[in-house]
């Protein structure tokens, strides 16, 4: 099985029922509804499996125990394989309406047009935005646990957050450094209980909590990391030779704000219970949209893709004067 899905072939200005917009399990699980809804379906993405490429074993996925995230994105591929979706792995730059269709353009291989739109792009990284922090990223700043963990094979690191990837990321550093700072700036978590107690479990994990980070230190490579506690004040430098920063995601705004998607007061594209926006025919689903913010999981993405694509189907119906299938 592969990490890639299959590349479409595809022509330039080529019309399809329905785009889906991204490659996380939001979209594949809308390609393969799309799919089996018998939709001329293309799915445009960048990296194949979205922000699961940065997960490591994912456990809770009904059905699937204890699956590395590989696995799985080989899965989805294999999945929306069997129904032929093709995917051009390209950059959506925007898209437009022309009479009763969208046209997508893309960064490299062209305009694309459909009747329906699933947008599924994610979120990205949240930044600490303090001194440091850019100057030293890929040289002891890391934005992601998982994948940069085994560099950091006993040596001294922090991680910054207290959400699920935060207290997910500590666990597996905690496997490979000597000793890792968790910083939080508050005393309270967001993580599921379940990863509180493995972290707290571990000898090599000291808790840094009430504080926030104020400068990142180096030369070369990150030495220190500034921490000020916020209940008394105090400021003090630790060493590392690593820091991960694990504070979660941002909304695509500026994606939405350029085609004239309606976002909600957190900037998530807003949708209805069917994964409806603003424009006709244009539809979204997980992260990059408002619902159920603050759990954002891999089957409640799948469970919006799949959603998005019974709405594509139902409004092409509709469109078309169908009824359903015949
Ligand atoms: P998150 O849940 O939004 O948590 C972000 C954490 O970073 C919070 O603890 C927050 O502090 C802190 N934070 C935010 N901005 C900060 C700043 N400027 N300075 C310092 N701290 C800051 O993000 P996440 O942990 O990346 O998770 C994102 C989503 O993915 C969540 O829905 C999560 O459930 C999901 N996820 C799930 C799993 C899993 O189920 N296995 C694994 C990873 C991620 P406060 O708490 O004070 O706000």
């Amino acid at each position: 099985m592969s990490l890639l899905p299959r590349i479409a072939s595809i022509k330039p200005g080529e019309k399809f029922d329905t785009i889906i917009i991204g490659l996380g399990p939001a979209a594949y699980s809308a390609a393969l509804y799309a799919g089996r809804y018998m939709l001329k379906s293309l799915v445009i993405g960048e990296t194949p499996g979205g922000q699961l490429t940065e997960a490591g074993e994912v456990d809770d996925y009904l059905g699937l125990i204890g699956i590395q995230a590989s696995e799985m994105i080989k899965l989805f591929n294999k999945h929306i394989e069997k129904y032929s979706i093709p995917v051009l792995m390209d950059t959506v730059v925007g898209f437009t309406r022309q009479g009763d269709e969208y046209v997508v353009k893309t960064k490299r291989k062209g305009e694309f047009r459909a009747e329906t739109l699933i947008i599924a792009i994610g979120t990205k990284r949240r930044k600490l935005n303090v001194p440091g922090e850019n100057e030293f990223t890929g040289r002891g700043v890391s934005y992601c646990s998982v994948c940069d963990a085994p560099l950091f094979k006993n040596r001294v690191v922090a991680v910054v957050g207290g959400g699920n990837s935060a207290l997910e990321g500590a666990e597996i550093l905690s496997r490979y450094a000597t000793k890792v700072y968790l910083i939080h700036r508050r005393d309270q978590f967001r993580a599921q209980p379940y990863y509180v107690k493995l972290v707290k479990e571990k000898q090599n994990v000291e808790f840094v909590l009430n504080s926030v980070v104020r400068e990142i230190k180096g030369d070369k490579l990150v030495k220190g990391v500034v921490v000020e506690n916020l209940k008394t004040g105090e400021k003090r430098e630790i060493p590392i030779n690593g820091i991960f920063i694990e504070i979660g995601f941002e909304p695509p705004t500026d994606f939405a704000r350029v085609n004239g998607i309606e976002t909600d007061e957190n900037g998530y594209i807003k949708i209805d219970e069917w994964g409806r926006t603003n424009l006709p025919g244009v539809f979204a689903a997980g992260d990059c949209t408002g619902t159920w913010l603050g759990f954002r999981q891999i089957i409640t993405a799948a469970a919006q893709g799949a959603v998005a694509a019974h709405s594509a189907f139902t409004y092409l119906n509709q469109k078309r004067g169908n009824s359903g299938v015949s």
